[in-house]
């Protein structure tokens, strides 16, 4: 999966809509502290779904949306568009987007979708909020003090089989409740001998 271009409105300092185009190798974002260099990085690990306030630097989800200046009021939403192409060329437009009091809405190539469906398809192409690619301030010291078992979450995520759990566990629990409804026909049909 490449990623193409960014777009965000009403994200943090980005009040104005802006574009960030993405070109092939490396980007660098440079500029004087406080100019918004994180909250790039952050617009796209939150349009992919992330969904600790935390990480985003904030005490909840709705810090996201431009809090206003002295000379200018605050927005009612924000909203960051991610335009990638996957391994066969075709293009995946993620939109996500959060309203006061409203909550997150995500589309994907403009179609209403859930935050999972979203997060399956990003883990599938082993990228996601969570990607070992989107290297943040910390986050190496973080990486070698990391547990075992969260290097290799890290690896997994890495390897895109980090989707294959989350459907492991969805099997699981249909199968669950599929032996359930199946030892209740079997006493039904037992009382009915
Ligand atoms: P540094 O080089 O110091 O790490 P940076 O370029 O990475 O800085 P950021 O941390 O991305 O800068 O941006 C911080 C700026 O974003 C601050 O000026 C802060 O006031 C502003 N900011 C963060 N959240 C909001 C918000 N919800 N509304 C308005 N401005 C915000």
């Amino acid at each position: 999966m490449e990623f193409r271009k960014l777009r965000l409105s009403g994200f943090k300092s980005f009040v104005e809509p802006a574009e960030l185009r993405i070109e092939p190798g490396l980007t660098g974002v440079v500029g004087p502290n406080g100019c918004g260099k994180s909250n790039l990085l952050e617009a796209i690990r939150w349009v992919m779904g992330e969904n600790s306030p935390k990480s985003m630097r904030g005490g909840g989800m709705e810090d996201v949306i431009f809090a206003g200046t002295a000379n200018r009021p605050p927005r009612d939403f924000a909203e960051v568009q991610l335009h990638a192409v996957d391994s066969d060329g075709e293009p995946l437009d993620v939109t996500r987007r959060i309203e006061r009091g409203a909550g997150s809405a995500y589309r994907l190539n403009g179609d209403d979708v859930r935050a999972k469906d979203v997060s399956l398809i990003l883990a599938d192409a082993a990228t996601g909020a969570h990607s070992p690619a989107l290297v943040s301030q910390g986050k190496i010291a973080q990486v070698i003090a990391a547990k075992p078992t969260e290097r290799r979450m890290m690896l997994e995520e890495a390897a895109g089989i980090a989707g294959l759990h989350v459907r492991r566990r969805d099997a699981e629990s249909k199968l669950r409740s599929t032996e359930k409804n199946l030892e209740r026909l079997e006493d039904l049909m037992a009382g009915l001998d």
